[in-house]
């Protein structure tokens, strides 16, 4: 036994000769259409359309998507690359392929066929999407939410606020977790359901834009659900079972932001590395510094561990698949594992890298300073790092012991 895993197959990261093939695509693509656009983005706070066309003609929307659906029946890891190679150029745009992942996988995982053949080819062929769990006074604590969906004939009506949801200005889909039964005092996350929603649905508003330091190009907005009516079968899965899926979905885009944080780290350090052997001070290149070149080695070695851990993670996430309706606590450690190093390695590179850059490291126009603003943030949705430290120790004793013993 690798404690806590049962065997060292737990430990497979299956790369393939056509994983590689994608990841030079992406980086083709980054390099020629993505990398001269990069202020333009920070400046208009947006991503031009043409660039969701040309992301969708890619297949990128599609990676996850199962062929019969209209997608490129991608596996875990070949997902994690496209978010890893976008985010290295365009953190943002690694924001919409993981919000987009909430749905598609929500109908994957629960949807009925029915669903699945309306829904997810839309989505294949370029048309972004949401997931919308966050309220004001309901975060990290997800069972606190207040939004209710109540049924009434052939409809379910929708009245709630929710904050902090991103891909809004370019999402068609967005997944909403509301309570279809009152709050319970001794079993809040009881009583909650997952529902599809259209971008048009009368009484959907969309509220006030949130002005966060960070990820231009897609920022999180307020949702206001006034009335909101939506046919009965946009219910995904059970009622009653909103709760356990929306953490079963976050075992999964958990990973993706770690993924999104591999790529804001390679981003720095490629550029601290580069910047580091050309520039002179003292009459040598500032790597021949210890103090920098080791700076180097360090950023060098969370990356690398920071992308095994992800793809390791990722593969692991292939199992819950095969059982949509348990959440497998093994992959829940694994991905709380990759995010919490991930993201704390993207925030230690970009640090690091506008340090390697002196004066010119705060300076926008380098573009250095906004890998650091962009890494703060993937320690904080999907899922704080205090809660992934939470969510690990809470497991740990139930796949090593078999016990639960309450944390918190
Ligand atoms: C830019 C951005 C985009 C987002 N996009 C989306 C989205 O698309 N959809 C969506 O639904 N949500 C989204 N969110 C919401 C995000 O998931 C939450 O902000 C996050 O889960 C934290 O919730 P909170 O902000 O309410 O903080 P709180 O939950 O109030 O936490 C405040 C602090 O207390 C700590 N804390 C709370 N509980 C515990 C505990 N039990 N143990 C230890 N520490 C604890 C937290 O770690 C944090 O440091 C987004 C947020 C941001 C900033």
């Amino acid at each position: 036994m690798v404690v806590p895993f049962n065997s060292l197959e737990f430990y497979k990261v299956p790369i393939k000769p056509e994983h590689e093939l994608l990841r030079k695509v992406i980086r083709r693509y980054t390099e020629e259409s993505l990398s001269p656009i990069w202020k333009d983005i920070e400046l208009n706070d947006e991503i031009p359309k043409d660039i969701l066309s040309e992301l969708a003609e890619q297949g990128f929307f599609a990676i996850g998507i199962p062929e019969k659906y209209g997608g490129q029946g991608g596996d875990q890891i070949s997902k994690m690359i496209v978010i890893e190679e976008l985010s290295r150029v365009i953190p943002s745009l690694g924001v919409i392929l993981d919000t987009t992942d909430f749905p598609v996988l929500a109908l994957l995982l629960w949807g009925t066929e029915e669903q699945k053949n309306k829904f997810l080819p839309v989505i294949a062929n370029g048309a972004a999407a949401a997931g919308a769990y966050t309220e004001p006074q309901a975060g990290s604590w997800v069972a606190g939410i207040t939004t209710t969906a109540e049924k009434q004939g052939d409809y379910y009506v929708i009245n709630g606020r929710k904050i902090f949801i991103s891909t809004i200005d370019y999402a068609k889909y967005i997944v909403v977790l509301a309570r279809t039964q009152p709050i319970s005092r001794e079993s809040p996350h009881k009583g909650m359901s997952l529902f599809i929603v259209e971008n048009d649905s009368p009484g959907l508003i969309i509220g006030n834009k949130i002005n966060t330091m960070s990820m231009r190009g897609d920022r999180p907005y307020e949702l206001i659900f006034d009335n909101m009516k939506i046919p009965k079968d946009h219910l995904i899965g059970k009622e009653g079972m909103g709760y356990y899926y929306t953490m079963i979905l976050l075992n999964f885009t958990r990973i993706n932001i770690a993924a999104q944080a591999v790529g804001i780290a390679q981003g720095a350090f490629e550029k601290a590395m580069d910047y580091s052997v050309k520039r002179d001070a003292f009459g040598k290149k500032i790597y021949q510094f210890e103090s920098i070149s080791f700076k180097i080695a360090d950023m060098f070695t969370k990356i690398q561990s920071a992308r095994l851990l992800t793809y390791w993670a990722a593969n692991l996430s292939e199992q819950q698949f095969k059982s949509p309706d348990k959440a497998l606590p093994e992959v829940a450690l694994a991905g709380s594992v990759a995010k919490i190093f991930a993201t704390e390695a993207a925030e230690y590179c970009a640090r690091q890298a506008v340090q390697i850059h002196g004066g010119y490291g705060v300076d926008f126009e380098t573009g250095i300073e906004r890998y650091l603003r962009d890494s703060i943030v993937t320690t904080i949705y999907e899922g704080t790092n205090e809660i992934q430290r939470y969510i690990i120790a809470r497991f740990l004793p139930q796949v090593m012991y078999n016990t639960k013993l309450p944390i918190g």
